[in-house]
């Protein structure tokens, strides 16, 4: 596992940025790519505000978490900023309202029951939502988002919620040390775009500190990126990605 030094003052972030950015721009250019295609999503989810003031001051201008009790509670103690927050992590029906409120995008929808939940608060809320369809393209029984064959039907059922813009697609690589089995994820997602044949659902977000660069080389428009932008975590991933089923509760 790489270990990447945590960054502490804004010029650490903005040394960080740049370099994230430069190996981005140089995957881009490796398969024909134009660098401005693709956006770099700095992922600071257990970052305190402190250090993402830096962050912000470096440059930062959007941020995605992947619990929506966090991103909440940093959009409001960040409030003074100009600052766009992303949910990328599992959702909750009973915390759709909260995304909602404060949220710019939404990139892991996988249900129609949170697609619904979503909607109906925006709606009266008078927003809207960008929002990423959430694929499990390493099929492993652990991850959110869909499987790729129910793609099609989900994507058939969501022009019934007109305040989520939908732009694409998102997913999580399998963890492993096999590129050939990080690539084929990405792929998978690709080619999903593809066969949806729809130029409003051009987004790809695929991608992390570890598989960023691949991603890039298979198409990623948006690259999410934690640790090499903020600085390993403590915890492993296993914290962040939970396992195992859980309950939500009736509406
Ligand atoms: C944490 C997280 C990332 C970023 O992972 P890093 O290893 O920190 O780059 C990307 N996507 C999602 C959904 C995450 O939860």
């Amino acid at each position: 596992m790489t270990s990447y030094p945590p960054a502490e003052s804004t010029a650490a972030f903005a040394a960080n940025i740049a370099a994230v950015r430069a190996r981005i721009d140089a995957a881009a250019a490796r398969v024909g790519r134009a660098p401005s295609d693709v956006r770099l999503l700095p992922v600071s989810k257990t970052v305190p505000q402190e250090r993402l003031r830096l962050a912000v001051a470096a440059g930062c201008r959007e941020l995605g978490e992947n619990k929506v009790q966090e991103a909440k509670r940093k959009h409001s103690e960040m409030a003074d900023l100009d600052v766009a927050w992303a949910v990328i992590g599992h959702l909750q029906t009973n915390k759709a309202k909260d995304v909602a409120a404060f949220a710019a995008e939404f990139q892991a929808l996988d249900s129609v029951r949170v697609a619904d939940a979503l909607d109906r608060r925006l709606q009266m809320l008078g927003r809207s939502l960008d929002v990423y369809v959430q694929v499990n393209t390493s099929e492993e029984e652990s991850k959110y988002g869909l499987a790729t064959a129910d793609v099609p039907g989900f994507l058939a059922e969501l022009p019934a919620f007109s305040a989520l813009r939908v732009r694409g697609f998102m997913t999580l690589a399998e963890f492993s040390t096999d590129e050939a089995r990080v690539r084929a994820c990405f792929r998978r997602l690709h080619e999903l775009r593809d066969a949806a044949a729809d130029p409003g659902l051009g987004e790809l977000s695929m991608g992390m500190s570890g598989d960023y660069e691949i991603a890039v080389e298979e198409g990623a428009t948006c690259v999410r990126v934690g640790q090499a932008v903020f600085g390993s975590r403590a915890l492993p991933d296993s914290h962040y990605w939970p396992t195992g089923t859980e309950t939500t509760p009736p509406r």
